[in-house]
């Protein structure tokens, strides 16, 4: 499923959720809901630890929705074929001949 092209890979950085504030962005403070400070707010860090900038955490973001999505797909797919093979088994096959 890897798509040619070069810049594919430079473009996207692995990114992971920030376990700070447990990917939310925010930490909870005694009165407030504070900007989380290991991640600048975003939820998300860098493979190093670090924030990642906006627009690299955009496509990596980007990028996780579609396999997101991609996955969905391919589970809807399944269980509809899973659901026509069970309806095609118990009864389906069965030959009421002579
Ligand atoms: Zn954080």
């Amino acid at each position: 499923m890897r798509k040619t092209g070069p810049d594919l890979q430079k473009a996207v950085p692995a990114i992971q959720r920030c376990r700070a504030c447990r990917g939310q962005g925010f930490t909870k403070g005694v009165f407030f809901e504070l900007d989380c400070a290991a991640c600048d707010g975003t939820g998300w860090l860098g493979m190093d630890g670090m924030p990642v900038e906006p627009a690299a955490l955009i496509r990596a973001l980007g990028r996780r929705v579609t396999e997101a999505e991609q996955r969905l797909v391919n589970q809807v797919k399944a269980s509809v074929w899973i659901e026509e093979n069970n309806r095609r088994g118990p009864g389906g096959s069965h030959f009421t001949g002579d």
